[in-house]
């Protein structure tokens, strides 16, 4: 087993059943986490010990292939043990160090203007790799990540029990101990997984890709609508904020005439009506598809204007990383061709 896949309770276990002290869990965690600890030998145990933990777990990390960084955004191309890659980005924002996560290695789900689509799904990540994502920016970076957005390459809802898993150890008391409200996981919009997701005990945010307020629309951008419809995908987004007691992210990506107009925004507030959702405007970020263009700013706007004068909660994200590619919607870790 991969200590990274573990949680702290589990390693007490672990040292109850071998007759050690459970403590020792909490040592293990704080030099694997925040320490910085690289070999097991410093940890101070004895060498017994040290060659049982050998002997059960592996340490191993996935490993640095290329660094980029520019201003406050970074990006990790890593390599997995099987060889495949991944990329990570950290954005170091005025509230502490974040992190976007992949959650598999391509992505199955086809949408039109996403760079990581164009890459077929090869396989699930596990939970050890993406937390292993997680450690590989505190080190290279020496920083402390304080939230986590499930937003990388992959659809998380597609891989439910790994990123389910993969919460639950980010969480986990005396390990990284990221409170679940600092953790974000986004969907294109899978409805059982979504429904499924609210119904765990402490789940995390939710942010759901809407990109259209239609079915027409979002069918042809996004082919997942075609199974989920736009009406069903957000009566499962308000169950889990009625369950959760939490507000709903909708992301909107805006794509110039093509989902931008003033009317796409009434269309919008009028599906929202009186639900705990606020839509994020996210400007788009150029890739390989040119079938799109970024909105203006007058463009975004005014859409923005009118789903204020709607009543809609609207924020709009700060741009990071396109410099590097590591922008929403730009990784790609395309490094096999
Ligand atoms: N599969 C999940 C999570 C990964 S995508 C999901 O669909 O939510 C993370 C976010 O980036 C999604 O909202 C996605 O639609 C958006 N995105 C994809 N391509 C983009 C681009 N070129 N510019 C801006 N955002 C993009």
């Amino acid at each position: 087993m991969n200590i990274y896949g573990i949680t702290p309770s589990e390693l007490e276990e672990y040292f109850k059943k071998s007759g050690e002290n459970p403590a020792k869990a909490s040592l293990v965690f704080d030099g694997i986490y925040r320490k910085d600890i690289l070999e097991l030998s410093q940890l101070g145990f004895s060498d017994r010990v040290t060659s049982a933990l050998l002997r059960d777990f592996s340490f191993e990390l996935p490993t640095v292939a290329e660094r980029l960084s520019d201003g406050d955004t970074a990006k990790l191309l890593l390599k997995l043990s099987d060889g495949e890659f991944v990329e990570t980005v950290l954005m170091r924002q005025h509230f502490g160090a974040s992190i976007c996560v992949s959650t598999q290695i391509g992505c199955a789900m086809g949408c039109a203007f996403c760079q990581s689509g164009r890459l077929k799904r090869r396989r699930d990540l596990r939970p050890e790799e993406m937390v292993g994502q997680l450690v590989a920016v505190q080190r290279e970076f020496g920083v402390k990540i304080s939230n986590v957005s499930v937003m990388g390459i992959g659809e998380p809802f597609d891989n439910f029990e790994n990123v389910r898993r993969f919460c639950e150890i980010l969480t986990a008391p005396k390990g990284l101990e990221i409170g679940e409200k600092h953790i974000t996981v986004s969907t294109c919009g899978l409805v059982p997984e979504i429904r499924r997701f609210a119904e765990l005990n402490h789940p995390c945010n939710l942010a759901i890709s809407l990109h259209a307020p239609n079915d027409e629309l979002r069918s042809r951008l996004m082919p997942i609508n075609r199974r989920y419809p736009v009406g069903d995908v957000l009566d499962a987004a308000e169950y889990f904020s009625v369950k959760a007691n939490r507000r709903v992210t909708l992301e909107y990506i805006m794509l110039s005439e093509v989902n931008d107009e003033p009317y796409h925004a009434e269309q919008l507030a009028k599906l929202i009506g009186g639900r705990r959702f606020y839509v994020n405007i996210i400007p788009y970020n150029s890739t390989e598809a040119e079938d799109f263009r970024k909105s203006s700013r007058e463009r975004i706007m005014a859409f923005y204007d009118v789903l204020k004068k709607n009543g809609v909660k609207v924020t709009m994200r700060r741009e990071f990383g396109s410099g590097l590619k590591a922008a929403c919607g730009q990784l790609s870790a395309d490094y096999q061709k």
